[in-house]
């Protein structure tokens, strides 16, 4: 019989690891909840190769206290959460202290750093786990995380990445989606030294829509609102005449969470039954608001992939929404302009 041994600290550090770091793209989700967790009203993410030789994230939060920074890096540390009870009333995106000391097993980590309370920022380096110092620095207040050489010291995982424009299209993707389920967030995302894009938060959804998506987009939307018993669906829809070629512009939340749903998309789609021609999609974005114990739990927070348990309800919420966006006389007079 083959002996069993208990894995060393590094090797199970690496494999927890693995479970929150899968790409440049979770790197990215991760530092933007953080971002937004710590209050941030201003956030910029530039990537380069795709995020994995560099991604930074600049943030005007309330910043890390010094005496805490090295804590930060230690799985299961958090400041959002104490004790069991608080788990059944989490208002942040973050929870589980996994994040940063993940993210630092496997990269080249830096953090620059400042409350208000400080009168110097401080700097940190840690790398593939080891701490490598810390000392003082300047910024004014708020967070800068840069993540250097994703997967240096696991070169098994560096092979499973795709080419690097793809992985910067994956944080492209993951960029687009938390600018518009915050549009009183501005966000500025920079790829390969280019500007992508600015998003004014002014709270706004259209603006972010017309900022981060397009102003071709953004130009006709119609906006929905609906309630249907305990859920609510709020956001913006192409009118039929302005559907395209493929479903590449449709952004679903749940509860604010960017999601992938086949519910949501069914129950989008049959709204435009007999005003589309064939081969055409709605595009839009759709918030929907619901308790949260409908929503299936045991799905990991990392994945976009959801399940409802009462699964006709939230069609039918969605589907009379989008039906009375589109047959709402003037509608069509919902017309972009910038104020
Ligand atoms: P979690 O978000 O689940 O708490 P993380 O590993 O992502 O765990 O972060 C650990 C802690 O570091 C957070 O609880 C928070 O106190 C602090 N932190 C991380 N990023 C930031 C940031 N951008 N601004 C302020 N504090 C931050
Ligand atoms: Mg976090």
């Amino acid at each position: 019989m083959a002996e069993i041994r208990v894995l060393d600290k590094h090797t199970s550090e690496l494999i927890a690891a693995g479970e929150v770091v899968e790409r440049p793209a979770s790197v990215a989700k991760e530092l933007l909840e953080n971002a937004i967790d710590a209050g941030a009203t201003k956030i910029t993410i530039s990537i380069r190769r795709g995020g994995i030789e560099l991604l930074q994230i600049v943030d005007n939060g309330t910043g890390i206290e010094a005496e805490y920074i090295d804590k930060a890096f230690i799985r299961h540390a958090t400041s959002k959460i104490k004790t069991a009870e608080d788990l059944n009333s989490i208002h942040t995106l973050g929870f589980r202290g996994e994040a940063l000391a993940s993210i630092a097993s496997v990269a080249r980590v830096e953090v620059l750093t400042r409350t208000q309370a400080d009168e110097y920022a401080c700097l940190y380096r840690i790398a593939g786990g080891e701490e490598q110092g810390m000392e003082p620095g300047a910024r004014p207040v708020g967070t800068t995380i840069t993540v250097r050489d994703l997967f240096y010291n696991t070169p098994a995982r560096m092979k499973f990445l795709k080419k690097d424009a793809s992985e910067g299209t994956f944080v492209a993707d993951v960029v687009l989606h938390t600018a518009l389920s915050h549009p009183e967030i501005s966000f500025r995302f920079e790829r390969e030294g280019k500007l992508q894009f600015v998003t004014p938060g002014d709270g706004k959804l259209l603006s972010a829509v017309h900022a981060a998506v397009g102003r071709d987009f953004a130009r006709d939307l119609l906006p929905v609102e609906g309630e249907l018993g305990v859920y609510q669906v709020t956001g913006l829809v192409t009118p039929p005449r302005a559907c395209r070629a493929s479903r590449g512009a449709q952004y679903f939340y749940v509860n604010g969470r960017y999601v992938k749903n086949r519910t949501m998309m069914a129950a989008m789609e049959n709204a435009y039954k007999g005003t589309l021609m064939q081969g055409k999609f709605p595009g839009g974005v759709l918030m929907l608001t619901m308790p949260a114990e409908l929503v299936d739990v045991n799905v990991h927070p990392a994945k976009t992939e959801i399940r409802f348990a009462r699964e006709g309800d939230v069609f039918d919420a969605v589907y009379r929404a989008v039906r009375n966006a589109l047959t709402t006389p003037g509608s069509g007079e919902c017309r972009f302009s910038m104020d």
